[in-house]
Formats: structure tokens, sequence, C-alpha cells
């Protein structure tokens, strides 16, 4: 049985009920009752159609080749040629068959690895919270740091992309991302000659003609706006943004990455009664 097929099997048996991709998407069994509904979408095309289905969430399930390989040979066997052929099809060509399967598993919000025993990949799904409707729809703070993590891919600086949000009774204040000030040539274009050099991180930052995302979104809001609020970050702030967070009277900050975690500043946030939450990684 494939690995799509065994996991059907386990959520029929785990309070899931397994449908028809087009009950899915014409809404007939709804997908907003007390049992969740589950199908399987065999290529890419059957994903195209399911893929705005509200309420929904893609879960990816993949075995290496070499085990695939294995589990076909022991099924009856075939030809190497023609499982490659029909496996790089699938994930691949978008020949008929919709947008490539690879290309949806990338972005499934949820992944398994078909690869050892039965119990092993049944543990796997029962870790994975299958029932936990934040899969489908993100709480307010994924939401918001996921707009931050959006919000860095407008980044113009060469060394590193930061995006931050500050959100007010889960409005959103402002936004930011890291680069040189209006009036200068964008950092990628050579705007900071440090940042296009090979200093490295966190050294000679006083040479450093870029406004930090945190700093750009804070000014974007002005400090009296800033009170209160949460500031979401693609990355965990430095010395100097904290100082800012600080004073402008933000008292939460939820940030994705911890890489390059300054622990002077989380002690003066923590210390100044900032609540400090990292969410993610995403
Ligand atoms: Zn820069
Ligand atoms: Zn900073």
């Amino acid at each position: 049985m494939s690995g799509r097929r065994t996991a059907m099997s386990w959520l029929g048996e785990n309070g899931f009920r397994c449908v028809d991709g087009d009950d899915v998407r014409t809404g007939v069994c709804g997908l907003a009752g007390e049992v969740p509904m589950v199908t399987i979408a065999q290529d890419g095309k059957d994903v195209d159609r399911l893929s705005n289905v509200s309420m929904s969430f893609i879960l990816a399930i993949d075995a290496p080749h070499g085990v695939r390989w294995r589990r076909q040979m022991e099924r009856g066997g075939g030809r190497l040629e023609d499982f490659v052929k029909e496996s790089d099809s699938l994930m691949y060509d978008c020949e008929n068959k919709g947008t490539p399967l690879r290309t949806w598993m990338r972005k499934a919000t949820l992944r398994a690895l078909n690869q050892g025993s039965l119990e092993e990949f049944y543990s796997q799904l029962e870790g994975l919270d299958l029932r936990n409707p934040v899969h489908a729809r993100p709480s307010w703070d994924m939401y918001f740091l996921q707009l931050a993590v959006l919000a860095s891919k407008r980044t113009n600086c060469m060394k590193r992309a930061v995006g931050a949000v500050i959100v007010k009774n889960n409005r959103v204040v402002s936004t930011g991302y890291n680069g040189t000030p209006s009036g200068l040539k964008n950092c990628s274009e050579g705007g900071c000659k440090r940042c296009n050099s090979f200093a490295r991180m966190g050294l000679s930052l006083d040479a450093c003609l870029c406004l930090h995302a945190e700093e750009n979104a804070i000014i974007e809001a002005g400090s009296s706006r800033c009170e209160d609020a949460t500031l979401y970050s693609s990355l965990f702030p430095c010395l100097a943004c904290t100082k800012l967070i600080m004073q402008v009277g933000i008292t939460r900050l939820i940030y994705n990455s911890s890489y390059a975690t300054d622990e002077r500043a989380e002690a003066m946030m923590i210390s100044s009664g900032i609540q400090v939450l990292q969410g993610g990684p995403l």
C-alpha cells in the first residue's frame, strides 16, 4: 500500500472521514463539521483543484526513491527505468498534471516521511497533531509572524533579510524591512559600503548605513502607536533596536529565527517586563 493510502486508512481509524476529492471541492460534505475530512490527491492537477478549499491544509507524504523502489520490487517488480520515468513525471513534469507535485510538496503545511515500519509511520502521523485547527487557519501570532517574514522579502540589504510588523489589538500598525534610508541608493545597489564588504556579522556596525526592519517599523508607526503593541520580527532584534523597542513601550516580542540572539538584548527586554516568545521557525 502506498504511503498516501496507508495514511488514509490510519486517518479513517482516527476520527477522519475519508472522502473523494470532488466531494471536498464542491463542499458536498462540508468542512466545518465535527468530523474533519481527508482526501488523497493523486497528482498536481488534483492539488490545484483542492488548494483553495478553505479551512484545509496539505499533508505531504514522501519516501526516498530507494525505499519506494524496494517496495515496488517486493510488490512484483517492474523496470527501474519505468519507475524513474513515472516518478519524475509526477514530481517535475506539469504536462496534463497541473502544478508539479514537487512544488506542492514544498508548500505543504505538514510533512511525513514513510521510510520505516508502519508503526514508525503511524507514530509520525500521531505526532503531527493533525486535528489541530491551527494547521488550517493560523493563530493571530502565527499570522502576523508570517507577515513579518513576508516583509523581510522586500529587504534591499546585502547582509541579511529581516522583516518586522507592529500590531495592536490584532490590527497592523506598521511594517518594515531593512535597507538604506530613502534618498540613498539601495544597499543591494551599492548604497552601503559596509554591507557590500566582507564585514562579519555584528562588526563595523557604526559604518553601516542600513536601517533595521524594527527601526523602520517603529519610525513608520510613531512612538504613541507603539505603546502596549506587539512587535513581530523575522529575526531576534539587535541591541540598538531593543533600546528603541523598550523606549516606545512595546510590551510583546514574537520572533521567528533565534539565529544571532543577543543575550544582552534578551535580558534587557525580559527585565523590563517585555514578553519575549519565539514562534516558528517558518
Ligand atoms: Zn545593508
Ligand atoms: Zn536592529
